[in-house]
């Protein structure tokens, strides 16, 4: 039976309205909900897909979450870290084509030495990608995981200004399931906290469709990235790594994590409005289509793979990652012809922050 949807046009949803909006299975519900979070997004945000070219910079990783494919205990994966020379490089590169941002992302390393290569590589790249249209130098988001305050200090005044760290799902029983007895819940809660007391503009985000996860986890997911008043959200289904001890764990059929996940972004557009929303490559990997669906459900940031192709096969947090055999040229381009083929404006040549973050400013 269909259940009534709430008004999708108020600005404040309770928990309650959260689940019933990520329980729709009618697809003309669905697309009441698409279209909804659409309007906001244009409304709010414009019609801009900002892009953030993505560096693997290592596969090297002191965590053994039980999802991941690059954890410490998979012996299969051949572990490599990229030097300055060629992070700078890529960076240049992307500045030459207009992305404007990059993410550097990496396994979890906290060793002294990693940060001190990472703090020069930064400073660096801020330096070797200043160009007339991008006067401050290309916009640097982190994705490396739990660190000190100290570094994360370190890590900003370098010139890094957004920072990612997924706080994977909001219940608490369920992150211990997923993480070894070592990795806890408010150590992650206290890194975004402190990323944001240094200044950072900070994204958080979930695993859509883990097992044994409900819908009322996932409205409380959105509810925490609205309390914690996060700027930046990536999140995306669920994908079993076989090498990995969730590998095999039942959680759902790939389409049911698909319309979640494209019901996340929509639900997350409709209480948080203003912020940035990535389309992830998870979605893709289980649509080929996927990230396309995510631009019209409310995305509005697309991070295109940039990690040389040698490297980029042993960066498999899942498997199925779309681009895998492909020239970076040819992402890019894939990219250009899906944010049209969505009615969206691919923007070029900016750093893109979300308005959620500058309004605060
Ligand atoms: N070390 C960095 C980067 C981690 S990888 C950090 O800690 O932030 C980035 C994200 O990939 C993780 O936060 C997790 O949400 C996602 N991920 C890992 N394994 C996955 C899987 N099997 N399916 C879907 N997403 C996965």
């Amino acid at each position: 039976m269909t259940k009534p949807l709430p008004d999708l046009s108020q600005t404040a949803f309770t928990h309650q309205e959260i689940v019933q909006i990520l329980s729709v299975t009618e697809p003309d519900q669905i697309e009441s909900v698409r279209a909804a979070a659409e309007e906001v997004l244009l409304k709010e945000c414009g019609d801009a897909v900002y892009m953030r070219g993505l560096i693997e910079a290592s596969n090297v990783c002191r965590c053994d979450c039980h999802y991941c494919g690059i954890r410490k205990s998979n012996a299969s994966v051949q572990r490599y870290t990229l030097g300055a020379e060629d992070i700078v490089a890529l960076a240049q590169h992307a500045a030459d084509v207009g992305y404007g941002s990059i993410v550097i992302q990496t396994g979890e390393r906290q060793n002294k030495s990693f940060i001190d290569d990472l703090e020069k590589t930064i400073l660096r790249i801020k330096q070797e990608t200043r160009r007339d249209f991008l006067p401050q130098g290309l916009g640097i988001t982190l994705c490396v995981g739990e660190q000190t305050e100290e570094t994360y200090r370190r890590l900003f005044e370098a010139g890094a200004h957004r920072y990612l760290l997924r706080i994977e799902t909001t219940n608490p029983s369920l992150f211990a399931r997923i993480h070894p007895t070592d990795q806890i819940f408010e150590t992650r809660v206290s890194c975004l906290l402190a990323l944001k007391s240094i200044g950072y503009q900070v994204g958080t985000g979930v695993m859509i469709g883990l097992p044994g996860q409900t819908t009322d986890d996932l409205a409380n997911d959105i509810l925490f990235f609205q309390k914690l008043d996060i700027d930046m959200i990536g999140m995306g289904p669920f994908v079993p790594h076989p090498d990995t001890p969730l590998g095999n764990v039942p959680c759902g059929h790939g389409a049911e994590r698909l319309r979640l996940g494209l019901l996340m972004i929509a639900a997350t557009r409709l209480v948080l409005r203003d912020v940035n929303i990535a389309a992830t490559t998870a979605l893709q990997t289980l649509d080929p289509k996927g990230r396309e669906k995510a631009f019209r459900f409310g995305a509005n940031v697309v991070m295109p793979l940039m990690t040389p192709e040698g490297p980029r096969e042993n960066y498999q947090l899942y498997p199925g990652k779309p681009f895998l055999n492909e020239s970076a040229e040819s992402c890019r381009i894939e990219l250009a012809a899906s944010i049209t083929a969505a009615g969206r404006k691919l923007s070029l040549n900016a750093w893109g922050d979300p308005l959620h973050a500058t309004r605060k400013s």
